[in-house]
């Protein structure tokens, strides 16, 4: 049993429910159990010009292999009209896995921990809802201190509903 990050984004299509569907699917998924899910928050999209994101962290508990979970979240995406037209273009859902137990990962479709959540607020903040500050991610730094490295900024928790 290890314990896994989620990080979930949609800017397309109604976010919320993309991401409240994209729990209810995570829940149901074979050897794994939800264990937390971040309030959600909205952020600028990387690139102009697209709308504002949603996003939120989920943490699991699984003993499924990295890259049987990597299918199964890609399946999730496909089933909710995710369509791959241009890189980081906007997205009705994307699922990354961040953190896999304390696994590195470097596999031609995965690498785990996940490259830039190190200095993306729209991961950190929402992580920092489920995880240990003191946790420690693959460079040797703590969540606590990742965050302070990374301002608030562009992001807003919203309440719950
Ligand atoms: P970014 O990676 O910058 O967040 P993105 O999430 O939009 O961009 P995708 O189009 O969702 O990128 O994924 C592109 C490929 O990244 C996937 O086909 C997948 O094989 C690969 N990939 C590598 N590492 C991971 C990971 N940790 N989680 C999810 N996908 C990953
Ligand atoms: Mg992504
Ligand atoms: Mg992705």
């Amino acid at each position: 049993m290890e314990r896994i990050y989620i990080g979930m984004g949609s800017n397309l299509a109604d976010p919320a429910e993309q991401l409240r569907s994209a729990v209810e699917a995570l829940a149901q998924l074979p050897q794994t159990a939800l264990v937390g899910v971040s309030a959600f928050y909205q952020s600028d999209s990387l690139l102009p010009g697209q709308p504002r994101y949603t996003n939120a962290v989920a943490a699991l508990d699984s003993t499924l292999a990295p890259l049987a979970l990597l299918d199964a979240l890609q399946s999730i995406e496909n089933g909710q009209g995710r369509e791959r037209l241009e890189r980081w273009g906007p997205r009705t859902l994307d699922l990354d896995i961040l953190l896999f137990g304390d696994r590195l990962i470097d596999e031609p479709r995965l690498t785990v921990p996940h490259y830039h959540m190190q200095e993306r607020a729209f991961v950190l903040y929402p992580m920092a809802e489920l995880a240990p500050a003191d946790l420690c991610l693959a460079d040797g730094r703590t969540l606590a201190e990742l965050l302070k490295a990374c301002p608030f900024v562009g992001l807003e928790r919203l309440p719950p509903t």
